[in-house]
């Protein structure tokens, strides 16, 4: 099962994804992890996507799509994955699809976190990781509204977008989430 959890920043994709690895032996693969690891070992990529990770901008898609190419061919995604972070943009999401398609597979589910955005704010105010001054949670804001949101019509015309409520413990959102996914895992008998 390939899983997509969808949602700005501050969301809690990663937090949801790190619990719902252990819960479900499927692999969590963040793209801001992955920049953040080139960056850490001082890589060509890392120093390439630090210039946009700054800024709060996007890496350029056909970087973006070669990583996560890369990181979907190693042996241990064997039940399959929990992209958090990807895909951000219209253009990722199509390489996505066919990236899965030439592996003979699919997305089964794209979870939309759902949070107030007051909400977001606070958190991300609250992390205290480089990218999260005022400035660039502003722009970060900014680029998912304009980039990456349009993705909820994309996945719900495609008949895979399911909504989640984003807000309460950490413990009640991965209770929606894992309800999700058991109901896609196990559909209820068709009645005709
Ligand atoms: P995140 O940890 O998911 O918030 O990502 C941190 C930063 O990494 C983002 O602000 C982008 O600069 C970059 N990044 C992560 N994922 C992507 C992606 N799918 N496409 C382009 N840039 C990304």
């Amino acid at each position: 099962m390939n899983v997509v959890l969808l949602g700005p920043p501050g969301s809690g994709k990663g937090t949801q994804a790190e619990r719902l690895q252990r819960r479900t032996g499927l692999i969590h693969v963040s793209t801001g992890d992955l920049f953040r690891k080139h960056l850490g070992e001082g890589t060509e990529l890392g120093v390439l996507a630090r210039t946009f990770m700054d800024r709060g901008d996007l890496v350029p898609d056909e970087v973006t799509v070669e990583m996560v190419r890369h990181r979907l061919g190693e042996d241990d995604i064997l039940r399959g994955v929990l992209l958090d972070g990807f895909p951000r943009t219209v253009a990722q999401a199509d390489s996505l699809a066919d990236l899965l398609e030439e592996r003979g597979e699919r997305i089964d589910a794209v979870v939309l976190l759902e949070v107030d955005e007051q909400v977001l704010v606070d958190r991300l105010a609250g992390r205290g990781r480089a990218d999260d001054n005022p400035e660039t949670v502003r722009a970060r804001l900014e680029v998912y509204r304009d980039q990456t949101e349009p993705l909820v019509a994309y996945y719900d015309e495609r008949g895979a977008l399911r909504r989640v409520d984003g807000e309460g413990t950490v413990e009640d959102i991965s209770g929606r989430i894992e309800a999700v996914l058991q109901a896609i895992d196990n559909p209820s008998p068709s009645k005709c």
